[in-house]
């Protein structure tokens, strides 16, 4: 019976157990409702840290990670924009119709 870590993590993902309290560059405070407890997760100047017993970079680190944005706009990738969804545009038409 072995759980990734990734299927852990989205599966607090899923469920809503994560919850950001409040973010800043390099900085974040967030609290995650795992299987044992509650956990604070933090970024501090850029490092991470979580009080769980995990040694490794564990599932709660993770799912924040996964959902805030670190500052790497200067990685200049371009994939940031023309995200939208072209399938929404059947929906837009029939609103126009209607
Ligand atoms: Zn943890």
């Amino acid at each position: 019976m072995t759980t990734t870590i990734e299927a852990k993590v989205a599966r607090l993902l899923a469920d809503g157990r994560v919850f950001i309290r409040w973010s800043a560059p390099e900085h974040i405070s967030a609290v995650v409702r795992g299987d044992s407890g509650i956990w604070d997760v933090r970024l501090d100047n850029g490092r991470w840290s979580c009080p769980c017993p995990a040694r490794v970079t564990c599932s709660h680190m993770q799912a924040v990670m996964a959902v805030t944005v670190p500052d790497r706009a200067s990685l200049g990738n371009g994939i940031d924009q023309d995200h939208d969804r072209p399938g929404n545009r059947t929906d837009h038409d029939q609103a126009v119709t209607a």
